[in-house]
């Protein structure tokens, strides 16, 4: 047993509820969501989201957004996942991501008139999303110790189903903290870049949402992605490193990213809020 897990169990023990909080330093916790599991979890609820909200196959639209998509997750860490990027009958102007590999981007988002830069920017920032595991992380911070202890021996179909749950919640409703969207903004970056697209399609998509949205009229996806202009700022610069560059570049965060991932990572206020839907 390493000195970091002995730690983190008696911290776990310390707080009374053993591993419940998710603590994701400890990577290699029994209570850990395997990857067959973060599979199982998307799929049921990439059915759900698609019977609610609808999805549009067969056009020239699909087509694009399904190429751009998969050269994208070729380029991440995790290629064999089962991805699939489709578009939700909805006019809001969003993207969502499940664990495992669906991606979603909206039918009001292509109505809004974005490049292929644009779109790559905005498909590769969620494939980093399930590239670092975020919805899986949110899951587990979810999860009473004993739902969580049935899901991961698969002893019961509840305990899937408030994964589901779960899952479909953090995609669809909730802001995203300040170190997800940081980390999801660095490697979607590189991601986009990598699979051939310029490196700057995400922040025009940023000012394209500033233009297209008043106070009253903020489109979902600035509601789950908080655009802040320190955000945007930030993604400019990694921008600036990254472009002209030869390709591929190195996917990994700096060490000096981590840094400032880690700062804010402290500022509780930015926290998601998951709750457990009533079964
Ligand atoms: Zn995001």
């Amino acid at each position: 047993m390493s000195r970091l897990w002995k730690w983190c169990m008696l911290l776990a023990i310390m707080a009374g509820v053993p591993l419940l909080l998710g603590i994701d330093g400890c990577g290699a916790s029994p209570l850990g969501i395997d990857e067959q599991t973060e599979i199982q979890i998307g799929q049921q609820a990439a059915a759900d989201i698609e019977q609610q909200y609808g999805v549009i196959t067969g056009t020239a639209q699909a087509q694009r957004v399904n190429r751009i998509g998969q050269a994208i997750a070729a380029r991440s860490e995790r290629p064999g996942l089962p991805w699939s990027f489709r578009i939700l009958n909805v006019s809001d102007v969003n993207a969502v991501s499940l664990p495992g590999g669906p991606i979603y981007v909206t039918r009001g988002l292509l109505e809004a008139g974005v490049s292929d830069a644009e779109l790559a920017g905005v498909l590769a920032h969620e494939v980093a999303h399930v590239n670092q595991r975020h919805s899986v992380a949110a899951i587990r911070r979810a999860m009473t110790y004993d739902l969580l202890s049935d899901l991961v021996f698969g002893r019961s179909s509840a305990a899937l189903q408030t994964a589901v749950n779960v899952a479909v919640q953090y995609a669809v409703q909730l802001p995203r903290s300040r170190e997800a969207e940081y980390e999801s903004d660095s490697i979607g970056i590189r991601l986009a870049y990598n699979a051939g697209y310029p490196a700057g399609g995400l922040v025009t998509f940023f000012q394209r949402l500033q233009q297209i949205s008043g106070p009253q009229t903020a489109p979902s996806w600035m509601r789950t992605h908080p655009t802040t202009a320190d955000r945007i700022a930030r993604a400019q610069q990694i921008v600036a490193q990254v472009q002209g560059q030869p390709r591929p570049v190195p996917v990994a965060l700096l060490q000096r990213e981590v840094k400032e991932i880690k700062a804010v990572a402290t500022e509780k206020s930015y926290e998601p809020q998951v709750r457990l839907l009533p079964e």
